[in-house]
């Protein structure tokens, strides 16, 4: 824990991924972080607190915040997690303030816990994740850069011959997860990967990323690919954080206005897909449609069918079409084509919370679908 260098490694999945993130956190709100973060800190200065010997029970508080019982467990397991490489003082370290020069000038990180075992060479390093939110060893770039910067360091005085790299999170399991390299060159040839991405993210048309980054960004409530991306996209994405309208800039309210129509668009897509694949009887939890189908305001399916109609209408009929002919004139004129299809009226309501037996209700469709030739599709 401790203060966050602008290219650390507690941020490294996210500036690894998406660049252009870097300088667009520099110009976010700052991130006054909540309960869950005031609680980590303070588990992280218990623990720290008690491997360098101070008493548990004698801890009541860490600026301000006062110790649950579960904090406590939380800690106390994660420390008992660490026993087999606590006997010796020597060679343990909590909380290890690291520089990290190979990604760049003044970056550096701060490390829980690392050891050294003289007589195997093998560096540990493990991180401590109180929260619950499980967090992996194996690609873990937060970790990989604590190692590289300690196994820099250690490598000038002693000889490593493997590093393991572990997580230690009581609320996802009593273990420590771990990345090993028993090749240590192939794990010191990492430090380079690390410094490009930082290059990268220092380069003046660094771009933005869309990813599993963004959840935790900083920036995520001012980063323009939050509202211009395509809407399949966005529903994938993480809830946006809520904004404090009052306080955006008026330009940033001009993105989010600008937004505006791709939230609707995507809204509307989803809306349509959703009465689409209940129309055609399928199950959507949660999702029915209410009303019944009004064979009077059926429409065509597409514009292709609409231009098909007005174009193959025999002259001899006399009619001229200036416009889309309904459906129901164009049956009482001429058949249906084969491949124009006609929908239920879209004007019917999806209902939400009640799945509602679709099966028991009325034919949802009063029409026999039909291919459409594929040059009217
Ligand atoms: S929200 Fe995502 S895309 Fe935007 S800056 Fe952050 S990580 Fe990059």
């Amino acid at each position: 824990m401790g203060a966050h260098a602008e290219l650390g490694p507690s941020s490294a999945h996210r500036w690894v991924h998406c660049p252009g993130s870097v300088a667009l956190v520099a110009k976010a709100p700052p991130d006054e972080g909540g309960a869950a973060a005031t609680a980590g800190q303070a588990n992280h200065a218990l623990a720290d607190h008690v491997l360098r010997g101070g008493s548990m029970a004698k801890k009541i508080e860490h600026e301000g915040y006062v110790y649950t019982v579960d904090d406590r467990t939380n800690v106390s397991t994660y420390l008992a997690a660490l026993m087999p490489y606590t006997t010796d003082p020597n060679w343990y370290e909590a909380e290890r303030l690291i520089p990290l020069p190979f990604v760049e000038d003044g970056c550096f990180g701060t490390i829980d816990f690392t050891h050294f075992d003289p007589k195997t060479g093998i560096l540990t390093v493990i991180d401590y994740k109180s929260g619950a939110t499980p967090v992996y060893a194996k690609g873990n770039h937060q970790l990989r850069l604590y190692g590289l910067g300690v196994l820099l360091a250690i490598e000038l005085v002693e000889r490593v011959t493997g590093v393991r790299l572990g997580i230690m999170q009581p609320l996802s399991s009593p273990d420590i997860h771990w990345e090993e390299w028993d090749d240590v060159d192939a794990f010191r040839a990492l430090a380079e990967f690390y410094h490009q991405h930082a290059l990268e993210a220092r380069a003046p048309d660094a771009p933005l990323v869309v990813g599993s980054q963004c959840k935790w960004c900083p920036a995520r409530s001012i980063c323009p690919l939050q509202y211009a991306i395509g809407a399949s996209d966005m529903a994938l994405m993480p809830p946006v954080q809520p904004l404090v309208l009052h306080e955006l800039e008026d330009t940033d309210l001009a993105v989010l206005f600008r937004s505006l129509k791709a939230f609707e668009a995507w809204a509307d897509k989803i809306k349509a897909e959703v009465r689409t694949r209940l129309e055609l009887g399928a199950s959507i939890p949660g999702c029915t449609l209410m009303g019944k189908p009004n064979p009077t305001k059926r429409e065509w399916v597409n514009d292709a069918a609409i231009q098909w109609i007005a174009t193959s209408f025999p002259p001899e009929i006399g009619i001229k079409l200036v416009r889309p002919v309904s459906i129901t004139d164009a049956e009482k004129i001429t058949k249906l084509p084969p491949g124009v299809t006609i929908d239920v009226p879209t004007s019917r309501a999806i209902k939400f919370n009640d799945p509602g037996p679709l099966d028991k209700g009325p034919p949802l469709l009063d029409f026999q679908p039909l291919d459409l030739p594929s040059d009217l599709v």
